[in-house]
């Protein structure tokens, strides 16, 4: 029997995965552990023990002897299955599944801080990240200094002295601003800052933020993950170091873990998450066109046009522009409000990266938590709608907004 490390998802008979595999294979492949009855699809274990066939085995169960599941908050077959197939796809050591993305964001810097630390993020993000550096970790000490923008100068200043983690969100939510994660990620790490990425609006199908020389990646696997609006769960990627030694011990006690049901329907979710993100960011690409030479739009924000400010940077290290549109109308609040409520396919939502299409104003939703004055820095005017572009024929993506324009 041999040692398993902490942290290690056991899978029985399952070899490491086999690097060579394209990530669409990985999707498909890895991760699959099936039991003695040879069943095709990936099995669903919905238990929150274990049992053990002597007092020995459990005992060398607790003290990490064997790889025998112990208990639902530490390790199950199936949210096992999800994590390894994830981190296949993303190309990292490790995967921890949790319960949504926000105790993923919370437990990813959680783990590693404590009083008296420094946290660094970009300015531009998703509200309760926000709401977690900047109200709640303030209360226990740790406090964090936002940099907006990518100017390396701004981001040396910030990263000049001893800080702990740095959080960045690119592209942000919702209004696409991109930051070089292999800029940031050289700063940090001379400060010895872990650098954590937050890649829901990507998804790991068009960026790779280690590759890029940052150290963890969270997701809200609500998102694009699931992609079918049907489940709440989060992920958090990295190496067996940052695994091992900061995050499972926290996870662990704390207990955000997933339910082994949503893992399940996370790991079939996987099967098709190349080709669903693939269509969404080339129909997101062709509506984000359209929009542009339309004289009632001001500024359409999207990682894939040229007219984008940091488009190099976005060129760089995406391989999509992806799903998710900033908007700014020229009208005021009762105008986009009726753009809205005039389009009959596409959905009034506040959640993104789903096959429905789905817009949202986030000024008086999403980023209503923010003041008016961190809206107006994240650029999130009453003008401003968030468009996420679902697995409809673009076609009637087009000809939906074209109609409620008019
Ligand atoms: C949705 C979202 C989250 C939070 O995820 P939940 O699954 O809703 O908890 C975090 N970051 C970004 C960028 C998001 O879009």
């Amino acid at each position: 029997m041999s040692k398993r490390p902490w942290g290690y998802q056991p899978l029985p008979n399952r070899p490491d995965p086999d690097w060579s595999l394209h990530p669409d294979t990985h999707a498909v492949r890895t991760g699959l552990a099936r039991s003695g009855f040879g069943e095709t699809s990936e099995a669903l274990y919905l238990t929150s023990g274990f049992t053990y066939a002597s007092a020995e085995q459990a005992v060398e169960s607790f003290t990490d002897e064997t790889d025998h599941f112990v208990y639902g908050r530490f390790a199950n077959p199936t949210i096992a299955m999800f994590e390894q197939r994830l981190a296949a796809i993303e190309g990292a050591e490790f995967c921890v599944a949790t319960g949504s993305g926000m105790s993923a964001m919370f437990a990813s810097i959680a783990c590693l801080v404590k009083a008296g630390d420094r946290v660094v993020a970009s300015a531009s993000m998703f509200s309760s990240c926000y709401v977690i550096l900047m109200e709640i970790l303030p209360k226990w000490g740790v406090t964090t200094e936002l940099v907006a923008g990518n100017n390396p100068e701004d981001w040396a200043k910030a990263l000049s002295q001893p800080t702990a983690a740095v959080f960045i969100e690119t592209p942000s939510n919702p209004m696409l601003d991109i930051v070089d994660i292999a800029m940031v990620s050289e700063l940090a790490h001379r400060v010895g800052a872990t650098v954590i990425v937050d890649n829901v609006m990507a998804s790991p199908i068009l960026q790779k933020p280690l590759q890029h020389g940052a150290d963890v990646v969270m997701y809200s696997a609500t998102k694009h993950i699931d992609g079918q609006g049907r489940v709440l769960a989060g992920a958090i990627l990295g190496s067996f170091s940052y695994i091992h030694e900061y995050l499972n011990p926290f996870i662990r006690h704390t207990g955000p873990s997933l339910s082994p049901f949503n893992a399940w329907v996370l790991v079939k979710s996987l099967e098709t998450i190349g080709m669903r993100v693939e269509r969404m960011s080339s129909s997101a690409q062709r509506i984000a066109e359209f929009l542009e030479a339309r004289p009632e739009i001001k500024e359409v924000r999207y990682p894939g046009l040229p007219s984008h400010h940091d488009y190099a940077i976005a060129q760089k290290q995406m391989t999509g522009g992806g799903s998710t549109i900033g908007i700014e109308f020229n009208n005021d609040q009762s105008g986009v409000f009726a753009f809205m409520n005039a389009l009959r396919v596409i959905d009034i939502s506040n959640n993104l990266g789903d096959s429905k299409s789905l817009i949202t104003h986030p000024a008086s939703t999403t980023h209503r938590r923010l003041l008016p004055e961190i809206q107006a820095e994240m650029g999130i005017t009453q003008s401003v709608l968030r468009l996420s572009v679902g697995l409809e024929h673009p076609s009637d993506l087009l000809h939906d907004i074209e109609r409620a324009l008019k």
